[in-house]
């Protein structure tokens, strides 16, 4: 493949080394924000999912504009940016960055140190897991970093702050949305031109942050993962935020999956089911065939199977 190809392949990838963005990501959160003013009145900004960069290269240039269109007014704060991601990221001008796993509470709790007693006016999230293929799989660990975002958010958001974060639109997204409404009480989601329509991903804009009364931010949310956890120490609204518990794990088999007879190692023997059907939907076309046997006197073994035909004669 050529040097050239990929740039003939999307327009966005070639525009942003152009126009200087580490990443083509950089025009989902600049048409975003054309569409939905997300930095109006910004100057601290968090940064989740970060790497390479180019959502906290926005987030540099916006605030910078922002605060020198204040300074022709009279003082005002300087911007601050806390980028943070899994990988380390070269460094960017004005951008704090932590290195970290945002699902893990130490690593939020660097974030809500950084923020002591000031509050962010804008929290994104661009975290995408390393997709396995797994649709499943994948579409839960997403969930996950949305809230493991939305719990970070809850600490350091400002009352009135914008939080705007990547969500796969898959079957129970409406689960996801309503998570958000609690804190929102503007949730849209958005699809920005420049992601692919072959992507199920999409961009959650919730506005006007307003924590709901008697809701403390915790770490016990969403993960549960505290040896010592007790979901009886939620109360109230606090319990409205649905965790995800996984039960299982991957070394389980698949229900989807085919498996040999001695899968487990052991010799296969066969086991009668516990309890035969006693009266299934397939009861009537088994006795009608049955009968149909009788009068041609055919020895069909159609209605073999187990079931107790009596009381449909
Ligand atoms: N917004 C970025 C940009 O414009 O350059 C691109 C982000 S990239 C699509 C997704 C990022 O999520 C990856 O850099 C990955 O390391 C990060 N990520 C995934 N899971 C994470 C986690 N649990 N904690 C922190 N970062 C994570």
């Amino acid at each position: 493949m050529g040097k050239t190809s990929k740039d003939k392949r999307d327009i966005y990838y070639r525009k942003a080394k152009e126009e200087g963005w580490r990443a083509r990501s950089a025009f989902k959160l600049l048409q975003i924000d054309s569409e939905c003013h997300i930095f109006d009145g910004v100057s601290k900004a968090v940064d989740l999912c970060a790497a390479p960069g180019s959502w906290s290269q926005v987030l540099a240039r916006k605030l910078n504009e922002n605060y020198k269109k204040a300074l022709e007014k009279g003082p005002a704060p300087k911007p601050k940016i806390i980028a943070v991601d899994l990988q380390a990221m070269a460094p960017l001008e004005g951008v704090v960055q932590l290195q970290g796993d945002i699902t893990n509470s130490s690593t939020a709790e660097q974030i809500i140190a950084h923020f002591d007693n000031s509050r962010a006016d804008l929290v994104v999230c661009d975290g995408a897991p390393d997709v396995t293929g797994l649709h499943d799989m994948d579409i839960f660990i997403q969930s996950q970093l949305l809230l493991a975002a939305l719990n970070i958010a809850t600490y350091i958001l400002k009352p009135g702050g914008t939080f705007v974060a990547k969500i796969f639109r898959a079957k129970d997204v409406s689960l996801l949305y309503a998570q958000l409404r609690i804190f929102f009480p503007y949730v849209y989601c958005t699809k920005p031109s420049s992601s692919r329509n072959s992507s199920i991903e999409a961009f959650v804009v919730c506005k006007d942050y307003s924590q709901p009364e008697g809701y403390e931010p915790n770490m016990l949310n969403p993960w549960m993962m505290e040896e010592s956890w007790d979901f009886e120490k939620l109360t109230g609204v606090n319990r409205t935020i649905v965790p995800f518990v996984v039960c299982g794990d991957l070394n389980q088999p698949d229900s989807d999956m085919s498996y040999p007879l001695n899968y487990d190692g052991k010799e296969y023997k066969y086991h009668e089911p516990v309890q035969a059907p006693i009266a299934p939907p397939y009861a009537e076309a088994l006795l009608m065939n049955r009968k149909r046997a009788e009068k041609s006197g055919s020895t069909s073994n159609q209605n073999d199977i187990d079931v107790d035909l009596s009381s449909l004669d």
